[in-house]
């Protein structure tokens, strides 16, 4: 496909893309228009949990197409208390309200939260959020973001966020002190796009704490780090807290658009009728595709999977990268694992696609890996086989 950059003139020039067209999938192996085959390393942002053209997941799809795709919440859907019931049952909480994205699971999250505040007499709730976070570009998330080049040109942003640096119980403590006006603290376990940044566990049990002393709703947004990527679950589970408000949305539905906010105890009654509601939220093409992946990931063993052949690809990535000057950390956790260098190399998604592997590169320095959860372990050897030569030339430059 010659001058694919000017094949789009009718679509707003909203992402930095690269040259490439994808046609088809299957596994974790992809084929552009012009039949150049690329391995997945990044399942569409952790969105593709099952690869592509999945033997189990293709022919459900299908058979719920022919029945029906989209009906409305004027109707029952029972596939939506079929997942609910499941997210519910894997992640200790209680309730489930669905969407169609990652922002508008988290603005569900931020609307739970200002009403439990409203609910309690707090006229101008507060919600304490992370430095380098993300969640999402609707004009409330992104105020909540952590990330100046995403707010830049869109305020006056939403009030009612308070910002602290990740894993300082004192910093969180000091920013919150005597201010009666706090309802929540939000946070992702893993940061995904501000560069794969952990949650300490510890922090986390000390956060789950505070909250519960404070009867602060603890919401953790897991649109990234859950859904098995980590070998639990969501991240979170590897610290044993559950929190009391939980969007998700990426992998839920293997690559069909859907999202979710499950909400525990704490939150599950603070929405009435009439208080939020969303046109495309638990259709039955959605529900259809997150029964059948979570049914795939347990059939399949692909928690363990994440896990196992995770560290085997961190390990890998640590004995080809790890000693190298300029490699300042190899990090993550599973199949979520980034590579930060000491300078900015957005180049190198350029370069690993001319090699045949798809990767990103997020908050300028980090190279990111978030491949389909059926990798296999050799196939975890192959990625590094093409992105270790590719980093090291980089850095020689
Ligand atoms: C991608 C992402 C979002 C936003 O999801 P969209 O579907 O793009 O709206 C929110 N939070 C986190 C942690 C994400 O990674």
């Amino acid at each position: 496909m010659p001058n694919i950059e000017a094949a789009s003139p009718h679509t707003m020039n909203t992402y930095g893309r690269l040259p490439i067209a994808l046609d088809h999938g299957d596994g974790v192996y992809l084929w552009d228009v012009n039949g150049k085959r690329y391995l997945d390393g990044l399942a569409g942002i952790a969105v593709n949990t099952l690869g592509h053209n999945h033997p189990k997941l293709v022919p459900a799809l299908q058979d719920q197409v022919a029945k029906i795709i989209h009906s409305s919440n004027y109707y029952h859907v029972p596939n939506q208390e079929k997942l609910a019931s499941k997210l519910v049952q894997i992640s200790g909480m209680t309730n489930v309200f669905f969407g169609s994205t990652g922002l508008e699971a988290n603005e569900a999250a931020i609307k739970l939260a200002r009403k439990y505040g409203h609910d309690r007499g707090i006229a101008r709730p507060e919600i304490v959020v992370y430095e380098k976070a993300f969640h999402g570009r609707s004009i409330a998330t992104l105020s909540a973001t952590g990330n100046e080049k995403v707010q830049k040109g869109f305020g006056p942003l939403v009030e009612g966020f308070i910002r602290v640096p990740m894993n300082d119980i004192d910093a969180l403590r000091k920013a919150t002190d005597g201010n009666p006006n706090v309802v929540a603290v939000m946070f992702e376990t893993i940061q995904g796009e501000g560069g794969i940044n952990q949650m300490r566990i510890d922090y986390l049990q000390k956060v789950r704490a505070l909250c519960n002393v404070k009867d602060w709703l603890l919401i953790i947004d897991e649109v990234q780090c859950g859904m098995g990527r980590t070998g639990k679950w969501f991240a979170h589970q590897w610290a044993g807290i559950v929190p009391d408000v939980m969007p998700l949305a990426k992998g839920l539905g293997s690559g069909v658009p859907i999202a979710a906010v499950v909400a525990g105890p704490k939150a599950a009654d603070i929405f009435q009728p009439g208080n939020h509601g969303t046109t495309f939220g638990g259709n039955p093409l959605a529900m259809r595709a997150g029964v059948e992946t979570i049914r795939i990931m347990e059939e399949d063993g692909l928690l363990e999977n994440a896990a196992r052949v995770g560290a085997r690809l961190k390990q890998t990535l640590a004995r080809e990268l790890g000693g190298l000057k300029e490699v300042v950390e190899i990090r993550g956790q599973g199949l979520m694992i980034g590579v930060e260098l000491a300078r900015p190399c957005g180049v190198l998604t350029q370069r690993a696609a001319e090699a045949g592997l798809l990767i990103s590169v997020t908050a300028d320095t980090v190279v990111r890996l978030l491949p389909p959860l059926i990798l296999t372990e050799r196939q975890a050897d192959d990625i590094v086989a093409i992105l270790a030569p590719l980093v090291k030339q980089f850095l020689a430059e």
